[in-house]
């Protein structure tokens, strides 16, 4: 489902650029554009979620993904040393599509 006036959807549809680092059928990383550590990534579903709070048993299988996705590329990008994964809610998250920070004082390697 796309969501008018969405950023996410906007740049997951490609209409708003980013700096991708991993697309796959289900899910997007991108660099996040006010980074507030060295590696500032968002992991993104495709599918327009609202908020932590809104995934609910259907949602079982592109959680399984994203963590999978936060894993590999904490191997493939060594950032393994040191890393946070984070989700804000309420009013700590500004955009309204799920996302999950992946964090990290480790440069990214290609
Ligand atoms: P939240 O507080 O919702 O968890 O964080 C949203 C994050 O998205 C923020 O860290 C913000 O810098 C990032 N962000 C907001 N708009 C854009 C955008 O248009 N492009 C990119 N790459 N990141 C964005
Ligand atoms: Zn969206």
């Amino acid at each position: 489902m796309v969501k008018d006036s969405c950023i996410f959807c906007s740049i997951i549809n490609e209409e708003v650029p980013a700096n991708f680092v991993y697309k796959d059928n289900n899910i997007v990383v991108f660099h996040d554009v006010n980074p507030k550590a060295k590696t500032h990534l968002l992991v993104v579903p495709r599918v327009h979620i609202k908020s932590f709070l809104d995934l609910g048993d259907s949602h079982i299988s592109v959680l399984t993904n994203i963590i999978k996705v936060v894993q590999r590329l904490v191997k493939d990008k060594k950032l393994e040393k040191g890393y946070r994964v984070l989700i804000n809610g309420g009013s700590h998250q500004i955009v309204d599509h799920l996302h999950f920070h992946l964090l990290s004082d480790q440069e990214l390697v290609d």
